[in-house]
């Protein structure tokens, strides 16, 4: 082909290819989290929210497995409200941002946690991220967003992609949530896990072991 790429090559490079979506509202530092732990850096000169899908790809290794996170940006969209459903068909991990010092971007997690219900693969894992928390202008405290997290029995971590806090464990928590569901897949029967069902319902019925075992917050 053209572009030097042969089938055979894109079969054997998506074999251990994994999407993963950066999701939440506009401006709560999707794209520089995705570029602090794609490249490293989070300038703020580097963010330009382009129209047009956007993706990179960073290879990793988890317990001896080569994984390639396929890292995708939203890239302004959600701005708009028109995250389609192609965007979300194939994801196998999301990682739902909120940002500690904006209030409305904590709120519409619900509104998210819909969004990715509706369009996402239903056994999707999903972790819960609460972006600049290296800033003073804090309005959700740490607390607030672990006890959200906890209800839905999600796994949950506060971050800064500006001083680069805890973004290399939550994408990595993620990968590796994302490369233990997927390893039935290829032998036995899966589980249903169900994982967005449990989620978005009701907090009633989680035990407190439960609680503690997916409370996984690192406070700046
Ligand atoms: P996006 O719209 O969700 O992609 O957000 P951006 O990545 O473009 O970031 C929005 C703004 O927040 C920019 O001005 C960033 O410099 C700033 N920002 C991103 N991450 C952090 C962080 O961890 N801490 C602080 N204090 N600011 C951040
Ligand atoms: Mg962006």
């Amino acid at each position: 082909m053209m572009n030097g790429f042969d089938d055979d090559d894109l079969r054997k490079s998506s074999q251990s290819l994994y999407k993963v979506l950066i999701v939440g509202e506009t401006n709560v530092g999707k794209t520089c989290l995705l570029r602090r732990y794609s490249e490293g850096t989070s300038s703020e000169m580097q963010t330009k929210a382009t129209l047009g899908l956007d993706f990179r790809v960073k290879t990793i290794e988890v317990d001896g497995r080569t994984m390639k996170l396929q890292l995708w940006d939203t890239s302004g969209q959600e701005r708009f409200r028109s995250m389609t459903r192609s965007y979300y068909r194939g994801a196998v991990g999301i990682l739902l941002t909120y940002d500690v010092t904006q209030e409305k971007t904590f709120r519409t997690l619900n509104d998210w946690l819909k969004d990715i219900e509706r369009n996402a693969p239903e056994d999707v894992e999903l972790i819960i991220v609460g972006n600049k928390c290296d800033s003073d202008a804090r309005v959700i405290a740490t607390e607030t967003g672990s006890q959200f997290a906890i209800q839905r029995n999600l796994t949950f971590f506060e971050t800064s992609a500006k001083t680069n806090i805890n973004v290399n464990n939550a994408f990595e928590t993620l990968a590796q949530a994302m490369a233990a569901n997927s390893r039935p897949r290829a032998g036995t029967m899966q589980e249903s896990s169900n994982r967005l069902n449990r989620a978005l319902s009701s907090t009633a019925h989680l035990s407190s072991s439960e609680k503690q075992q997916k409370s996984r917050c690192s406070p700046c």
